[in-house]
């Protein structure tokens, strides 16, 4: 669940109400510059995870000189978090599909295009001043506070 308050920039005193954490179905991502935020669907992101994980797999048969025809693509358990080979009926390779896993998260960010400003997006930047970029921010003691799920 992500709460939106309003908070005030410490360096030039902007007010302004600031979305922080993921949503029920979306995640938040902000641009390492300027700290627009954007929410991703979570299914949009395992899609994006997936394909790009499936191709690695298929790269490793061919590097292996598997056959291909012999060697398939599964899914090994039942909440789809992990792919991987199968080979006369042994798994020889796994693959985490997990969208929290760092290295998912790290190649979902590298298949994003930048932000308007150059910036690139990344789950970790921090939220950011609209006006002058800073990260120092206050709650403001006055507005509104929305959570959103
Ligand atoms: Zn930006
Ligand atoms: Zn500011």
């Amino acid at each position: 669940m992500g709460i939106e308050r309003p908070v005030i920039c410490k360096k030039c005193g902007h007010k302004f109400q600031c979305r922080n954490g993921c949503s029920f179905c979306s995640m938040q991502i902000r641009c390492d510059k300027c700290g627009k935020d954007k929410f991703i669907d979570r299914y949009q992101i395992l899609d994006k995870v997936r394909q790009t994980r499936e191709k690695e797999l298929l790269a490793f048969i061919k590097s292996e000189k598997l056959d291909r025809k012999g060697s398939i693509l599964i899914s090994t358990d039942d909440t789809n978090s992990t792919i991987g080979i199968k080979l006369d009926g042994m798994v020889i390779k796994k693959i985490s599909t997990d969208i929290c896993s760092k290295r998912n998260q790290k190649l979902f960010e590298d298949s994003l295009r930048k932000c308007k400003c150059g910036g690139q997006l990344k789950w970790d930047a921090p939220a950011r001043c609209p006006k002058c970029h800073g990260t120092k921010l206050k709650a403001a003691n006055s507005g509104i506070e929305v959570c959103y799920d």
